[in-house]
């Protein structure tokens, strides 16, 4: 039967008080005895099946629960691991474990996941035909699975419930349990009519397991599911691994084709806008740039939803540019960024949409673009949102949290921890303001005088004229209506165009400025105000930074774990990672299903050379030991240094990577040669932002001797053209194109190219593109 319920808690600070004394305790009161021996047990299956060293955070405690027999209750984030929590115990219990899940796409993946490291899983849904599903139906009958996946609507059905009661059942595990909840965003009715799990099978454990925060829905699924008496096990929500960054938006798809290069060139990412035709049209903007995107929106047909989709999940580094729409059920591990071009809904829903990041626990970016529109378009949603005054005030709330989370000059998490109710005492340091403290300032004054001139004029003008008669500008519209005559006229020119922006966004963020409903963009003095104009109240305001991506260089020097690898075990990650692609689209999974990027991480940076040696890399377990070792070793051992490796073992780190780690070079890395040394630094200050002008003086150097590393650099591959040179794709398309155009006895050199394009681009410019252009090619 159940234990009492009791909150567990993973010793983190988190939104329920949890009872310390119960965290981890083998023996906790009234279960039916969770020994030494059943965890012992479930650690050997996790090495041996999964190939992982240990538990994360409360898998341990959930596992050693259900296993004996106890019901549960499983918040965790996203990429938290609770997928284990009812895997291992149906591995250690007896008959099958029946899981419910509420996407096709999601069962798919995690049976075709499980089945490659060799545990006996099966689905049944609506995409099976009825062969297929009878024979599934057998295995069941036969004793033949250890999990089953099913959709709710199907295992409710009376003759799916009897077929249950013939087989004996290791556990019920209830995925995304918060589609129970009426009030949550992914209700699904059929998750209702799941409390008869309860009625008809009192003697098997269910576990319940969800991602959400919100504790309104926690209680309505342990009311609905039957789950009061379920020991609650909540981790902390923080999802360390991931950065937020929210900038200053100017040009939204400028700064996010910065931030892409800057730190995500090649990788996995999603790109969320508010509306179908800014999907398309970004998408279509990115693959000018070179990016490899694909749109994906409720507005396009089937086939090419799930074509883009499937390329997103099947091949490394497509970026997917989405409406939110997209992404419940998206299993990717290995997604490195999730961009905002516009401002979300919610911080609900920020939090779910960025938590896709970074699922296996490597560094991943948040990365959100704001500015003064966002706010008058979310204000004017406000204001003409329908639906009584209760709906008004909590959408009022909801707001009001998300603008607090875009302005803040404190640190980011603490504000998003805070809003799910955990408290994390000390900054982050892994967020925009942690990382560049944000620096405020008395805005009083400057408050005062944008908010007088609306007055002045009448409330009736939006940010770019008022921000005109602050700065004494004598346009035409200023002139025809007089507004040069007007005491404020000219008295704000200690701001810039940008700044007085910057005031206005956050008094609207703040509520002292108001905008119409019709969403005009006309601001008008907002119920708080009046305290500030008197003087009575001081307006701190934060001083916005440069954003990324209008400064042209200089931006922060990308870092993700794979580029922290020293430059040989780069190479070789590329290698296995070229194996895994191969054994990927051979046997038709996704390439993560294979391997995580950290299992070929680890490899490359420990280079096994035997099973018994590769066996120990986290990830590898006997299953893919056996189906996929030779091919790995293979390529291990044609790419291994001259001399032997010995690196520590890595823990899979829930924590921000310190920067040195992985960074220092190993054993066998060769002295760098006097050459091969100053091309690596010039290396590293191009990469930190340097033009090739300020390298040749930083270094003393000539230019030439800069722009010759440079396209030394571009031809070993170290740097793409774009790296080297600043310039944008098309630009380089441009200069390729001319290249290739040139008559054979020319081919190759650098006058005539450069004639070609009337002399508009600089020698050491072109010579980069030439040794970027594939000697072999057209
Ligand atoms: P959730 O369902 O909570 O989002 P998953 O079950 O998908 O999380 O797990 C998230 C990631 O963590 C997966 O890539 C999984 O392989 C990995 N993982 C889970 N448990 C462990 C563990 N004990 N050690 C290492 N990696 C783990
Ligand atoms: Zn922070």
């Amino acid at each position: 039967m159940t234990p009492p319920p009791s909150d567990v808690g993973d010793g983190r600070p988190a939104g329920r008080p949890s009872a310390p004394s119960d965290a981890g305790a083998p023996g906790a009161p009234g279960a039916s005895g969770p020994t030494p021996t059943i965890r012992a047990r479930a650690r050997e299956l996790l090495q041996q099946v999964w190939g992982y060293q240990d538990f994360l955070g409360l898998q341990g405690d959930v596992i050693e629960h259900v296993a004996a027999g106890g019901d549960a209750l499983v918040l965790m984030p996203t990429g938290g691991g609770k997928s284990i929590c009812y895997q291992l115990p149906a591995l250690l219990r007896d008959g099958v474990a029946v899981v419910v899940s509420p996407l096709i796409a999601l069962m798919q993946d995690q049976v075709v996941a499980l089945r490659n490291v060799g545990v006996r899983a099966a689905f049944l849904n609506s995409s099976l035909e009825p062969a297929a599903r009878r024979e599934v139906e057998a295995d069941l009958e036969a004793g033949r699975l250890d999990l089953l996946y099913v959709a709710p609507e199907r295992l409710v059905t009376a003759d799916f419930l009897r077929r249950l009661e013939r087989v004996p059942l290791a556990l019920f595990a209830i995925d995304e349990a918060h589609c129970v909840s009426q009030w949550g965003h992914d209700f699904r009715p059929e998750y209702i009519a799941l409390d008869v799990l309860a009625e008809r099978f009192p003697n098997v454990p269910r576990i319940a397991l969800t991602a959400t925060a919100d504790a309104v829905t926690r209680r309505e699924m342990a009311q609905r599911l039957r789950l009061e008496d379920a020991r609650r096990y909540t981790s902390s929500f923080d999802r360390p691994n991931i950065r937020y960054t929210v900038v200053d938006k100017q040009n939204a798809r400028q700064q996010l084709l910065r931030f892409y290069r800057d730190r995500h060139q090649g990788d996995a990412g999603i790109v969320y806008c508010l509306s179908r035709k800014s999907v398309d049209s970004t998408a279509q903007w990115l693959r000018r740039e070179g990016v490899d995107a694909v749109a994906y929106h409720a507005g396009l047909d089937r086939e090419t939803r799930a074509a883009h989709q499937e390329r997103f999940l099947r091949e490394d580094g497509v970026v997917v540019v989405a409406t939110i729409a997209f992404g419940m059920g998206i299993d990717k591990p290995d997604v490195r960024f999730v961009a905002h071009l516009d401002l979300p809904k919610s911080l609900e829903g920020y939090y779910q949409e960025t938590g896709r990041a970074g699922r296996d626990g490597d560094p991943a970016d948040a990365f959100l673009t704001y500015g003064l529109q966002d706010v008058v378009q979310v204000r004017r949603l406000l204001a003409s949102s329908d639906g009584g005054e209760e709906h008004a005030r909590v959408t009022q709330q909801r707001l009001e949290a998300l603008l607090g989370f875009c302005e803040t000059a404190g640190c980011r998490r603490q504000v998003l921890l805070r809003y799910f109710g955990e408290t994390l005492e000390e900054r982050c340091g892994n967020c925009d303001t942690c990382l560049t403290p944000v620096r405020t300032f008395d805005g009083t004054v400057a408050a005062q005088k944008l908010l007088s001139t609306v007055v002045r004029t009448g409330q009736r003008f939006g940010a770019g004229h008022l921000t005109d008669v602050l700065l004494g500008k004598r346009t035409k519209r200023v002139e025809a209506l007089g507004h040069a005559e007007l005491s404020t006229f000219g008295i704000g020119t200690e701001l810039d165009e940008k700044g007085w922006r910057s005031v206005a966004r956050q008094l609207v963020a703040g509520g002292q400025l108001v905008t119409d409903a019709e969403g005009h963009g006309s601001l008008r003095v907002g119920p708080v105000a009046g305290p500030v104009l008197r003087g009575e109240t001081a307006v701190e305001l934060r001083e916005d930074r440069t954003p990324v991506g209008v400064k042209g260089r200089g931006a922060p020097k990308r870092r993700r774990s794979v580029d922290e690898l020293p430059g040989d075990a780069r190479e070789r990650f590329e290698a296995l990672r070229a194996v895994r692609a191969e054994i990927a689209r051979e046997s038709g999974v996704p390439p993560y299903v294979v391997f995580h990027d950290a299992t070929l991480r680890e490899m490359a940076e420990r280079v096994p050379l035997d099973a018994a040696g590769l066996g120990t890399v986290q990830g590898v377990g006997a299953t893919k030991l056996e189906r996929y070792g030779d091919r790995f070793l293979a390529v291990l051992r044609e790419v291994a240094p001259e001399s032997p490796v010995a690196a520590p073992v890595p823990a899979r780190s829930t924590s921000v990577p310190a920067p040195a780690a992985g960074t220092a070079p190993l054993a066998f890395d060769a002295t760098p040669d006097e050459e091969g040394d100053t091309v690596e630094r010039t290396r590293a200050l191009i990469l930190d932002g340097f033009a090739p002008e300020a390298v040749a003086a930083e270094r003393n150097l000539k230019l030439r001797t800069v722009e010759r590393h440079l396209a030394e650099l571009v031809a070993r591959g170290d740097l793409t053209v774009q790296e080297a040179t600043g310039l944008d794709a098309a630009r380089i398309a441009e200069i390729e194109a001319a290249a290739v155009a040139l008559p054979d006895e020319v081919r190759g050199r650098l006058r005539p190219l450069r004639d070609a394009l009337g002399g508009r681009y600089e020698y050491g410019v072109l010579r980069c593109v030439l040794s970027g252009l594939d000697p072999a090619g057209p």
